[in-house]
């Protein structure tokens, strides 16, 4: 039965027995509103102590938030899930259609837990769970084709969300991606690997619930409000006109571009794969999440003739973004465009992460370079700067992991660099690749202690540039200016709102959203659950065996002069016995 509020109920899957429930969990929403708030609780909840990542007990959690339908750019559902890929939180945030599909479900979460026997796709239809045959799915090279057969057998056209994986999920890369409505994604982490050993092949929601509104007058005002923002303000046109592309030349003149493996911090080949060359060459099509006017998404449109029909063209979509770039292009000397978007392509068609993959292929390079590896290993491939065809055959080969040297580049570049050494150069936070940004301190401080390891935790590059227009902070203030902002993002994503909108979710306008959906808080009270939910997905990752005394640091990020000068070392020992202390003291 669903509650009549459609956001306290979650859903649980058993794919082991084949067997759903739903439950009323008002206790998780009122206390931590939901999304990333509400997913880490059920992760406590559900998910054993030292579980195996790629085990049945480890569980798959989709969580929305009170916003989620009602207002615009409301649009990430947050996926948690022990990680494959560093061993403790998996965390990964995806828009598409998903977060509203879900809520119109009529759900606020999803459990996913067990493993089938055979593949299967889950399709959920207003309130019922069907297990579906996928069989015919698992090993489809294509990833067109197997979004097309669910959209043809399944109802909710024009509604639903279709969440699938591709090989690299079903062959266990343990930073495997899932991919939603073709061009968006559960990237990083490896939520695709989990769904892999779960022989889980895509997840299908649908539904047409309303939505209450407490104060039907309030909601227009606000939603007016935030409408009107989001459709003229300068930030957003950027994000409309050119996307996160948009970044590619500023980073390059500051000099905090990593390329060729952070060997330099600008490419001589940047104008080619600037998002201004990528617009005007290949924009096939802009596209928007579910219920967001801003439209950030630019696909390419790459056309190339078959081999022996001159007048015959193939012609792929590709999504791009500042990050893909960044790995898939500058870190691995590739200027060609097109070859750039060819390597794009396989990354999306296999399903793994454009980060982990562009940093690992960096990494090995490097190592290839240095003599760390040769020919032997690679079966022949000559992984060299800008070789594109080579780099498209090497994602291939982690898929398919013909040998041990793909089996340890299958699972991360700390993996690699310690069976095949290299670790220096290995660029590697906290067992998660590194952004895209050499900025300064503030962002390879932030990759190391954020929850994710990752550049959306709390956007250390942006208070580098703030510092390079000022000075340098001490390693506390670094610390505490990282926080602040990573708390703040944890209500943001508790409710859950796109990160490119958090100029227009002020605390104002998200108290006054939240008055509307029903929930009274105060900008104490935000402070107060933020800082809760970043506390509780520390205590899941030291739980799972993080622990801030194993962190190590690429000497590589300390060879390399950045925006703000050479960093030092002892300045990062600082700020990371800060962090600790802090942690210490908000446990005690
Ligand atoms: S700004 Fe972009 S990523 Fe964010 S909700 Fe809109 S289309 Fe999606």
């Amino acid at each position: 039965m669903l509650n009549d509020d459609p956001l306290a109920n979650v859903l649980y899957i058993d794919l082991s027995k084949r067997s759903y429930r739903v439950a009323q969990r008002q206790d998780l929403f009122e206390k931590y509103v939901g999304g990333a708030g509400v997913a880490v609780q059920l992760l406590e909840e559900e998910c054993p102590q030292g579980c195996d990542p790629y085990g049945p007990h480890n569980p798959i959690i989709f969580a929305v938030g009170p916003l989620t339908g009602l207002f615009p750019l409301a649009s990430k559902t947050v996926a948690m899930f022990k990680s494959p890929h560093t061993g403790n939180l998996g965390e990964s945030h995806c828009g598409g259609r998903s977060a509203v599909a879900l809520r119109m479900a009529g759900y606020g979460a999803i459990v996913i837990n067990g493993t089938s026997d055979i593949p299967v796709y889950v399709a959920i239809h207003d309130g019922r769970v069907h297990f579906r045959d996928a069989s015919v799915l698992w090993g489809m090279g294509s990833r067109f084709t197997v979004g097309r057969i669910i959209r043809e057998n399944e109802p909710g056209s024009g509604l639903r969300t279709i969440m699938r994986i591709g090989r690299a999920g079903e062959q266990l890369v343990s930073y495997a991606s899932v991919t939603t409505e073709t061009y968006r994604h559960f990237g990083r982490l490896g939520l695709g690997a989990v769904f892999g050993c779960k022989k889980l092949k895509a997840v299908q929601i649908s539904g047409k619930r309303s939505l209450p509104v407490a104060d039907q007058k309030q909601y227009r005002t606000t939603y007016d409000e935030i409408y009107k923002t989001a459709v003229s303000s300068s930030a957003m046109k950027k994000y409309h006109d050119l996307g996160t592309p948009q970044n590619v030349l500023p980073l390059n003149d500051l000099g905090a571009l990593p390329t060729r493996n952070l060997k330099e911090v600008r490419f001589e080949g940047v104008s080619n794969v600037s998002g201004e060359t990528l617009a005007e060459q290949f924009l096939g099509r802009r596209l928007a999440c579910s219920h967001c006017p801003v439209a950030c998404i630019h696909v390419a449109a790459l056309r190339e003739p078959y081999e022996d029909e001159p007048y015959f063209y193939k012609t792929s979509m590709i999504s791009y973004d500042y990050e893909p770039i960044y790995a898939l292009a500058t870190m691995l000397g590739v200027s060609d465009n097109r070859g750039f978007l060819e390597l794009m392509d396989e990354v999306e068609t296999v399903g793994v992460d454009a980060m982990s993959t562009g940093v690992i292929l960096a990494w090995a390079t490097e190592a290839m370079e240095r003599g760390l590896i040769s020919e032997k290993e690679t079966l022949d491939l000559e992984l060299s700067w800008g070789n594109h065809r080579a780099y498209v055959e090497a994602v291939r080969r982690i898929v398919s992991q013909p040998n041990d040297f793909y089996r340890a580049l299958a699972r991360g570049v700390k993996h690699a660099a310690d069976q095949y050494g290299g670790a220096d150069f290995a660029l590697s936070f906290g067992g998660n690749e590194m952004p895209g940004y050499h900025t300064g301190p503030g962002a390879h401080v932030g990759a190391l202690i954020g929850a994710r390891h990752g550049h959306l935790d709390n956007a250390g590059y942006s208070l580098d540039q703030k510092a390079a227009a000022t000075e340098l902070p001490t390693p506390e203030k670094l610390v505490a200016a990282l926080m602040a902002e990573e708390e703040w993002r944890q209500v943001l994503s508790s409710l859950v709102v796109c990160f490119f909108a958090r100029g227009i979710y002020t605390q104002e306008i998200v108290s006054e959203t939240l008055r509307s959906a029903g929930f009274e808080l105060s900008k104490e009270d935000m402070e107060k659950i933020g800082m809760m939910i970043h506390r509780n997905k520390y205590r899941f990752k030291i739980r799972e065996g993080f622990s801030l005394d194993d962190v190590r640091l690429p000497k590589r990020i300390f060879e390399t002069e950045s925006p703000i000068g050479m960093l030092d070392k002892a300045y990062f020992q600082d700020a990371l016995s800060h962090f600790k202390n802090m942690l210490l003291a908000s446990e005690s």
